[in-house]
């Protein structure tokens, strides 16, 4: 099988999965976005996923992404940044990406906006669905939501588009996700146009597809398993 028929299966896997679950949750297939996650695959798969039809990849390391995303320029995709970001990096990150997921403190948000200059830039804030106590633990706690998403709201070049969340490991995801619906639920009240929900990877997007995810990032499920260190 060549690696074109090997990502065409595994997308097409996932697109059946993902108009499955939305269907059972009485909603429409194409209000959930797919974004494969390419982190540790080269820019020739990025490449065939575009031909492919696919329009949204994530990465969550700078200078990894930074270099696919160039080598991609022409292919008209919008990178995502899913991954921890630190704020030295932050303005570089707002470089080549469309949408930076993964906002979790106020101290990012200055170098975010100022690296947005010639672009707007989308910002969905993660939220931590982890005990208080849990190791490597990312995103912030539903309680400093409001003052994140104003800090937000008072840059020009950034555009607050919603939150975005990681099951726990070791917790059922439909559990993780119902907490996570209850906590958007009180975030659209007060932003109701900030209203993307990016919830689900691969081993878990049918529970995050009924609780109300319209972004899905799925990678091993469609490239196959990444390699366990770089
Ligand atoms: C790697 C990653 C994914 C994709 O995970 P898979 O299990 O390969 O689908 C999704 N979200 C984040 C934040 C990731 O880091």
């Amino acid at each position: 099988m060549s690696r074109r028929d090997e990502i065409a299966a595994g997308l097409a896997s996932v697109r059946e999965r993902i108009d499955r679950a939305a269907t059972d949750a009485g909603r429409d297939p194409a209000a959930v976005q797919l974004v494969v996650v390419t982190k540790f695959f080269p820019a020739g798969d990025v490449r065939l996923l575009a031909e492919l039809g696919v329009t949204d990849v994530g990465e969550n390391r700078h200078q990894e992404a930074q270099e696919k995303a160039a080598e991609c320029a022409d292919l008209g995709l919008r990178w995502h940044f899913i991954g921890g970001l630190q704020s030295n990096k932050a303005a570089a990150v707002a470089d080549w990406a469309r949408v930076v997921e993964s906002v979790d403190r106020v101290k990012l948000v200055g170098p975010l906006a100022r690296g947005a200059q010639s672009h707007p830039l989308q910002v969905l804030l993660q939220v931590s669905l982890d005990p208080p106590d849990a190791d490597g633990r990312s995103g912030c706690d539903a309680d400093l939501l409001p003052a994140l998403a104003a800090r937000v709201e008072e840059e020009e070049t950034l555009e607050l588009r919603g939150l975005m969340a990681v099951a726990p490991l070791g917790e059922d995801p439909a559990r993780a996700f119902a907490r996570l619906s209850a906590i958007r639920a009180g975030f659209l009240a007060d932003h109701p146009r900030a209203d993307w929900l990016s919830a689900g990877m691969s081993g878990d997007l049918e529970h995050a597809v009924r609780h109300g995810a319209t972004h899905v990032r799925v990678g091993s499920a469609i490239l196959g398993s990444r390699p366990r260190v770089k």
